[in-house]
């Protein structure tokens, strides 16, 4: 994948990361906009390892555009994230920060794995083929230990018997679990879920969730953007509710739902609950 970001060079900064930067996942400040208009304004949010968090808000505002910012597939105009203490997307040089190449991008992007509400398999490739790509291609293991990487991830999201299939012979729900091993290979250390379920029929959501539910027991630090609110009330560990780009409440779910702060919150919950 490339970066579908305009370069921008420098991104402007007041603070950059420092040892106090403990969380595994660190967005400090982080502002951005198109053409003039603010689609995050000075977003903070840390996220410790093994936690869950999820993200909600109405549509269009910048939910999907802060998981972006996770792995840099959006330049930011302010602030800075880091993942494990690794500025993602940027070097530091003095007090400022200036974009990575591409081939550096690319290999910090690995960090973080990433599934969107499209799948984004490549059809062309078999479902074995999706998953072993990107490890074989950073030469990480060899071809046959590609195979085999991917039978054991193809077996955890429960699709073993579907190696060899190709997307289009496949429902969305496997295709979507495909996605999600695909996503493993790489042992990232943050899983992104960008509405995983929201393409999906609704008899095949809950097969997907499953496979995210596993992965939130197993420990994996996951952010996950999602209108299931059952689901993020049963497996969140934190509510983050982001309106105007902006994060107006964060709490543990009982908090959220059950005592909402902010009047956009209530008004959000009043809605969809
Ligand atoms: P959400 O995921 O919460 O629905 P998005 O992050 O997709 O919201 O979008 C936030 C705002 O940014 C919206 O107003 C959207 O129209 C705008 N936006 C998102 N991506 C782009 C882009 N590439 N160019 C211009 N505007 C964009
Ligand atoms: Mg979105």
């Amino acid at each position: 994948a490339s970066t579908q970001t305009a370069a921008t060079g420098t991104a402007a900064t007041g603070t950059t990361p420092d040892a106090s930067t403990r969380g595994l996942v660190e967005i400090r400040g982080v502002s951005k906009s198109y053409s003039g208009h603010e689609v995050l304004h000075d977003v903070n949010l840390t996220v410790q390892p093994g936690e869950v968090v999820a993200i909600l808000g109405p549509s269009g505002s910048g939910k999907s555009t802060l998981l972006r910012t996770i792995n840099h597939l959006e330049s930011v105009d302010r602030g800075w994230v880091t993942v494990d203490g690794q500025l993602i997307g940027y070097e530091q040089r003095g007090e400022r920060l200036f974009e990575l190449k591409e081939k550096e991008i690319l290999k910090r992007r690995t960090q973080v794995g990433v599934v969107f509400q499209n799948f984004n398999l490549f059809p062309h490739l078999t479902a074995a083929e999706n998953i072993a790509e990107a490890p074989v291609a950073l030469k990480r293991v060899s071809k046959s230990d590609g195979r085999e990487l991917a039978l054991g991830l193809l077996a955890r999201v429960g699709l073993g018997d579907k190696a060899d299939a190709y997307p289009r012979q496949l429902s969305g729900g496997q295709q979507q679990r495909v996605a999600i091993a695909r996503a493993l290979a790489l042992a990232p250390k943050v899983l992104l879920f960008d509405e995983p379920t929201s393409a999906l029929d609704p008899e095949l959501v809950g097969e997907v969730l499953d496979v995210i539910r596993d992965l939130a027991t197993l420990g994996t630090t996951l952010i996950i953007v999602t209108h299931e609110i059952g689901f993020a009330r049963e497996v969140a560990d934190r509510i983050v509710f982001i309106d105007g780009g902006q994060v107006l409440e964060t709490g543990t779910p009982a908090q959220v739902f059950g005592s909402p702060t902010h009047p956009r919150t209530k008004e959000f919950l009043g809605k969809v609950l």
